[in-house]
C-alpha cells in the first residue's frame, strides 16, 4: 500500500514538472513576442499591425508573429526568444544557438519566415517582391549568422522598417490586404471583427469626407480638375497632397 502510494507522488511530482518546463518555454516565446509588439506599436498608423495570426491553409494551419502592412510592403515578422550565440545561413536546416558550450538546434528561422511568405503571397494574390521578410531576435542573442535576409535584434526594428520608403502600393490596395487579413478564417474571432468594423468605418468616413468635399488624406478642399482620364477631385494643397479621386 506503502509503496503504491510513493509511485503515485513520485509520478505526480514528474508530471508537475514537465508540465512547469512546457510553460516555461510557452512563456519565454509568448514574452519574446510580446516585447517585439510593444516596439511595433510605436509605428505611425500607416502601418496596419496584425498579432500573432493564424491561417489556416491547405489543410495546413500557420502562425505568423507578426504582420505590418503599409504602402511600403508587408512585413512579415518572425520572433525568436533564443540566449545565447546564433550561427546558422540561409541554406542550412538549422540554427545552433551556443550558450556556455552547450549546443541546440533550432529550425532554420530564415526558412520558417520565408513559408509564412510563400502562404501569404498565395493568399493574398501577391507577387515576392512586395513582402519584407524579417527574423528578430531579443537582445539576450548574439547574432554569428551569415545570412543574405534580415536578421536582427529587436531593438533594430523599428528602423529596420522605417526604412523602407517606396510608396509599392496605393491606398486601396493597402485596404484590400488588410481586409483581407481581417478576414482569414483562423484570425482569432474578437480580432477580427474590431478589425473589420474599424475598416469599413475607415472606408465609410474616407467616402463621406469625399462627398462633403473635404479631402480624406489631409482635410484640405477638393478642387474639381480636368485631367486626360476626363475629371477628377484633387486636392488644394496639390503638390504637398497628392489625393485624386476619379469623379
Ligand atoms: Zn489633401
Amino acid at each position: 500500500m506503502n509503496e503504491i502510494f510513493t509511485l503515485g507522488l513520485l509520478i505526480t511530482i514528474l508530471i508537475i514538472g514537465v508540465v512547469f518546463r512546457l510553460n516555461r518555454a510557452k512563456r519565454l516565446g509568448k514574452r519574446g513576442e510580446r516585447s517585439v509588439n510593444f516596439n511595433l506599436h510605436f509605428l505611425s498608423d500607416e502601418y496596419h499591425l496584425f498579432n500573432d495570426v493564424y491561417i489556416c491553409f491547405n489543410d495546413k494551419s500557420v502562425q505568423i508573429d507578426h504582420i505590418v502592412v503599409s504602402k511600403y510592403g508587408v512585413f512579415v515578422i518572425e520572433t525568436k526568444n533564443i540566449k545565447g550565440w546564433i550561427f546558422g545561413t540561409d541554406t542550412s536546416e538549422y540554427w545552433t544557438k551556443n550558450m556556455y558550450g552547450k549546443k541546440y538546434e533550432f529550425y532554420n528561422p530564415v526558412k520558417q519566415n520565408y513559408s509564412h511568405v510563400k502562404t501569404l503571397q498565395t493568399l493574398l494574390k501577391l507577387s515576392r517582391d512586395k513582402f519584407i521578410p524579417i527574423v528578430v531576435f531579443l537582445p539576450e542573442a548574439i547574432l554569428k549568422c551569415k545570412t543574405n535576409e534580415i536578421v536582427i535584434i529587436s531593438n533594430k526594428l523599428l528602423k529596420t522598417i522605417r526604412k523602407y520608403k517606396d510608396v509599392i502600393f496605393t491606398d486601396n490596395e493597402v485596404d484590400r490586404i488588410v481586409m483581407e487579413l481581417s478576414s482569414l478564417p483562423c484570425f482569432d474571432k474578437k480580432m477580427r471583427t474590431k478589425h473589420v468594423a474599424d475598416i469599413k468605418k475607415d472606408i465609410e468616413v474616407k467616402k463621406q469626407k469625399i462627398k462633403s468635399g473635404i479631402c480624406p488624406k489631409c482635410n484640405g478642399v477638393l478642387i474639381e480638375r480636368k485631367g486626360p482620364y476626363g475629371k477628377f477631385w484633387g486636392c488644394s494643397n496639390y503638390p504637398k497632397c497628392k489625393f485624386v479621386q476619379k469623379i
